[in-house]
């Protein structure tokens, strides 16, 4: 059958996201039209594995059977019930599932839809929280250079991306920015001693005496889990969300992580939290919370912030935020099976060795001339590509040397979509050994056959 009026109406009606749509309509581009475990098929039969988990999100693979069948049984009973003063059963159980594995602080649960409605309600009860308190000075928020929370005017304030963020200046509110850990990591320490404990302690300073002068005013400390992954892959030093962590308790201000991209399995723990040994205040989940079938997120929180906002009706006091969507059965029955598959498939404990894995072929990499940086943070990892490696020099901009090499990772069967120009590494958790010795082939090859010639 011909498909074409597909490719049509793509162009024609469709706009995309995070998409120069000149240049999108000029090229040819991949339709999906179903999937099998980590690959996809096109609408002309076309096989591809999928890279980067369908921007991060997928981990048991496509079309799994359990996830399926939970969404066909809960399609039959009931698509949708307002939680708006009501509920629903399976918001309900899932609500208690995912605080039964949450860092044990954590005791209740705000629905949303995507990442970055989670850390737009992250922030308003951040704020919200103070101000029940009567500390109405309690305003601002602490970010990281180089963060990225998501593209709504809230969770963009709190971002530090200037490719994305710079235009939209004049309609965010201020806010305290550090430096990117990573970035200021490798300034203060160089390359190979960035992530190392003792260069923690030279980026720390800076903050306390930051956090010592101003943290009266301040409500909350907002940072990425571990890594920063738009940015580019970058990962945290060792210690760094400890030494957070202990500076707000030290100054009363609330620890507010984004665990969006890297928690379900990411890590290489259910949340980066666990294996960087903290307890955040509140926190963010989306993406891999329904496996990577719907549109799901949620913002934890903890007792102490919660009973902030109950009182008499009168008292306004409560939270005044909520969706349409809020709490959706159907995305709530996959979770609950999502979190079933972890269990009954062992998925982190088979994830170690092919984190492994990543790690030594990895090292392959710097055999590549225009390889300038190499990072992994758990089962994600970013390859940057430069034009001189020893200067640091990019390619330009306009060159899109990422996305050329993304092309030649298509031309192998392997859809990526890189971050710029660092080539991301992140698929699904269930990617065989061989698979991903498949893949660090193609994109070995890849970046050789864009840049080497
Ligand atoms: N926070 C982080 C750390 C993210 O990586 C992302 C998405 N890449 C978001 C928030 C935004 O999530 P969403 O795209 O679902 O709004």
């Amino acid at each position: 059958m011909d498909k074409s009026y597909l490719e049509k109406w793509d162009k024609e009606y469709f706009w995309h996201p995070f998409t120069q749509m000149k240049i999108y309509r000029e090229e040819e581009n991949v339709i999906v039209e179903r999937g099998e475990g980590v690959y996809v098929y096109d609408i002309h039969g076309n096989r591809y594995l999928d890279g980067v988990s369908s921007l991060w999100c997928n981990v048991h693979g496509h079309n799994h059977p359990k996830l399926n069948q939970a969404l066909i049984d809960q399609v039959n009973r009931i698509a949708h019930f307002t939680t708006l003063g009501a509920s629903n059963v399976p918001a309900v159980v899932f609500a208690k599932n995912l605080i039964d594995i949450a860092p044990p602080k954590l005791r209740k649960v705000f629905y949303s839809e995507d990442g970055a409605e989670a850390m737009e309600i992250a922030i308003k009860i951040a704020y919200h929280y103070w101000h029940n308190k009567g500390e109405f000075q309690r305003n601002k928020f602490v970010t990281l250079s180089e963060a990225y929370h998501g593209d709504t005017i809230g969770s963009v304030s709190v971002g530090g991306i200037n490719i994305f963020h710079e235009k939209y200046r004049p309609l965010l509110f201020d806010v305290y920015k550090m430096p990117s850990p990573y970035l200021e990591a490798v300034k203060k320490a160089g390359r190979e001693k960035a992530l190392e404990y003792d260069t923690t302690k030279l980026l720390i300073e800076e903050v306390e005496e930051f956090i010592f002068k101003n943290h009266q005013e301040i409500a909350g400390f907002v940072l990425e889990g571990g890594v920063q992954g738009a940015a580019g892959i970058l990962p945290f030093p060792k210690g760094y969300l400890k030494e957070i962590r202990r500076i707000c308790d030290e100054y009363n201000i609330l620890m507010i992580v984004d665990e969006v991209a890297t928690g379900f399995g990411r890590s290489g723990y259910m949340f980066a939290c666990e294996k960087e040994g903290i307890e955040p205040d509140i926190m963010a989940l989306g993406k891999g919370i329904t496996g990577g079938y719907l549109p799901l997120a949620a913002t934890l929180v903890t007792d102490e912030i919660f009973n902030e906002f109950l009182g008499e009706f009168g008292e306004a006091k409560h939270f005044y935020h909520g969706h349409t969507y809020t709490g959706n059965p159907l995305a709530c029955s996959v979770a609950i099976a999502n979190l079933e598959v972890f269990e009954e498939e062992q998925t982190l404990k088979k994830l170690q060795p092919k984190i492994k894995l990543l790690e030594e072929r990895l090292k392959e990499f710097w055999d590549l001339k225009h390889v300038g940086d190499v990072r992994q943070y758990g089962f994600m990892a970013g390859i940057e590509l430069v034009r001189d490696r020893k200067s640091m020099e990019p390619f330009p901009y306009g060159e899109r040397t990422g996305f050329k090499v993304a092309g030649e990772m298509l031309k192998r069967g392997i859809w990526v979509r890189p971050l710029g120009d660092v080539m991301v590494i992140m698929p699904p958790l269930v990617i065989t050994e061989d698979q991903l010795n498949y893949f660090l082939d193609s994109l070995k090859e890849s970046i050789k056959a864009v840049t080497e010639v």
